[in-house]
């Protein structure tokens, strides 16, 4: 998100929700020094093997987030730019990652501001890149159906256990 004019996101109609509720945000260490070191204080941060996992403390803002845009925008992380393609991984183990696309967002400008495919897949195998080296053989592409439906059960039980917990607390 940039504060220039010509920006869409600056229309958004739920408020740049992607930007003011910093949650699971995955990086590189690079991504990580160059975009969010100096706020380190204010975020939680966890490692999911060579990856960070970043969210504000409070669910709230990103730090980036300034008068009403990013100021790191022109380097913002490799997450940010393929919304509203998002990223996640199926597998991590021993030498093999599985990193998977799904483009199901709430985002109201999700056609606009989709890019193709092919695009999204080289940015996020960069991303792996990056963050893997040559330390794991990465495997990059858009989820399938089977995939989408397991990711959909994943999140079915996930919100059943949340909501265990809330009523437990
Ligand atoms: S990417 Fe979508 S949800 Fe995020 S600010 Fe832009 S229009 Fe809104
Ligand atoms: S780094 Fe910029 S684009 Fe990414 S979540 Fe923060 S404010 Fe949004």
């Amino acid at each position: 998100m940039s504060n220039t004019t010509d920006n869409p996101c600056l229309a958004c109609s739920i408020h740049q929700d992607c930007c003011k509720r910093l949650t699971g945000l995955r990086l590189t260490e690079p991504e990580f020094e160059r975009c969010f070191a100096s706020h380190e204080p204010e975020l939680a941060i966890e490692r999911e093997d060579a990856v960070l996992v970043v969210s504000q403390r409070d669910g709230g803002v990103c730090p980036n987030w300034q008068d009403g845009g990013c100021v790191v925008y022109e380097d913002r992380p490799r997450e940010c730019r393929l919304f509203p393609f998002t990223m996640y991984p199926t597998s991590n183990s021993g030498q093999l990652v599985s990193l998977r696309l799904h483009s199901e967002t709430r985002c109201p400008l999700k056609r606009q501001l989709l890019g193709d495919r092919e695009g999204a897949q080289q940015l996020a195998q960069e991303f792996a890149d990056e963050a893997y080296g040559d330390s794991r053989v990465v495997s990059v592409r858009h989820e399938s159906p089977f995939e989408r439906v397991l990711r959909w059960s994943r999140q079915l039980v996930h919100a059943v256990h949340a909501t265990v917990r809330k009523k437990g607390a």
